[in-house]
């Protein structure tokens, strides 16, 4: 069986599905990895790198597996080239990429998408939003740093004392407390809040603040751990009482989700304007629509004086970690499919079911398969 590991091609994106050290993984199995020249380059893994662990270098890599892995959805055009009943595992963004289900049912590919891993003990070694939620919430930090007009640590000089900046994080999930931690090694005063109560005493062990508000919180929680949608009361509500932590902060990170939704606006315009010039958000829900009701995703902007940035694919700008984090995630997968070098797909199994898409020319993922 031929696993392939194409070049990716979407604009931007410098991570690469399978990482040189992790090609005896499968080697070990009897397959045969096949990598496109260049694939790894973007992320600091040259082709020789791939040879060395005894992966073989070709082109034609869509045309020629059995198996694809890769990081972003394929292009419809790359979709034609697969192969016919081949196997896709990546990133497919299945409730907003439509075009590319469809032709991927069309094409009878098996496709899966890891975001759709169920985030259960069992798949924790799968969990991509977790390892790429960890790269985006570090990150988001030192971009706000490097932008911003002072110092995070307090520093007492000869020229003079420097107060410690104030970071405020909302959203304290696998992202916001790695921010949270980020930012608090780099010496600001850090404050966080979030809808889901239990997540106070992460906060806290961090030696963040948890902002309190005078705000209650209905039902915060479902029972996969995930925050569930509040009234626009609330939000309201929560607009209202955050304002004077966004006021007071040098830096805010919003990175506040609700699964299948729009992120929720947390800060208005009014909020911004309150601000301090000079100050910077970088909205790590952009991708979501923004949790701020000034950002533009993917881009930057001035606004009031602050500057906000509407951080996406944030992984990609540190390409060498998020793909050895990525690869172990989907090389994890992989092998669970795996009985003696070939696929074998046990369709009772919520490891195997819950992220699949596309199989034998059909969406087969209820939810995904009800946006269409
Ligand atoms: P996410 O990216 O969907 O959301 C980020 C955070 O935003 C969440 O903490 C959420 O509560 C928060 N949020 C939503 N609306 C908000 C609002 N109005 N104001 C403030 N905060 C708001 O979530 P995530 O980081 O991917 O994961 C969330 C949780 O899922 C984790 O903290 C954990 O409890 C659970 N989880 C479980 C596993 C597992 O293997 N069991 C793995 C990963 C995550």
């Amino acid at each position: 069986m031929i696993v392939g590991v194409p070049r990716e091609t979407a604009p931007g994106e410098r991570r690469v599905a399978l990482v040189p050290e992790l090609v005896p993984k499968l080697t070990k199995e009897g397959l045969d990895v096949l990598v496109e020249a260049g694939a790894g380059e973007g992320a600091g893994f040259p082709d020789a790198s791939y040879v060395d662990k005894g992966a073989r270098l070709g082109s034609a890599v869509l045309e020629s597996a059995d198996v694809v892995l890769k990081v972003q959805p394929p292009a419809t055009e790359e979709v034609e080239r697969l192969q016919e009943g081949s196997t896709l595992v990546g990133l497919l963004r299945p409730y907003d990429n439509a075009a590319t289900i469809k032709a991927l049912a069309a094409r009878g590919v098996t496709a899966f998408s890891m975001e759709l891993m169920p985030r259960i003990t069992r798949a924790q070694s799968m969990d991509v939003l977790s390892a790429m939620s960890t790269v985006a919430g570090y990150k988001a930090v030192l971009i706000a740093a490097s932008r911003l007009p002072k110092f995070f640590p307090l520093l007492m000089t000869a020229a003079g004392n420097m107060a410690p900046a104030r970071v405020f994080i909302i959203g304290a999930g696998v992202a916001g407390l790695q921010a949270i931690g980020t930012a608090k090694r780099l010496g600001a005063v850090v404050e966080a809040y979030d809808t889901r109560p239990a997540v106070k005493e992460q906060v806290e062990s961090l030696g963040a603040r948890f902002a309190e508000l005078a705000v209650e919180t209905k039902d915060a929680e479902d029972k996969g751990g995930y925050a569930k949608a509040q009234s626009e009361e609330f939000y309201r509500k929560q607009q209202e009482m955050m304002s004077r932590y966004v006021a007071a902060a040098d830096v805010v990170i919003p990175t506040a989700l609700v699964p299948g939704q729009r992120a929720p606006i947390l800060i208005t315009e009014a909020m911004v304007q309150a601000m301090r010039p000079g100050s910077v958000i970088v909205d790590l829900a952009a991708e979501q629509g923004g949790n701020c009701a000034l950002t533009e995703p993917g881009q930057e902007v001035v606004r009031h004086g602050v500057l906000i940035i509407g951080a996406t694919n944030v992984p990609s700008t540190m390409p060498q970690h998020a793909s050895e984090m990525y690869a172990r995630t989907v090389t994890s997968f992989f092998a669970h499919l795996l009985k003696e070098g070939k696929l074998h797909l046990d369709l009772e199994d919520e490891l195997t079911r819950g992220p699949l898409v596309t199989h034998q020319g059909d969406v087969v993922h209820e939810a995904v398969k009800a946006r269409l």
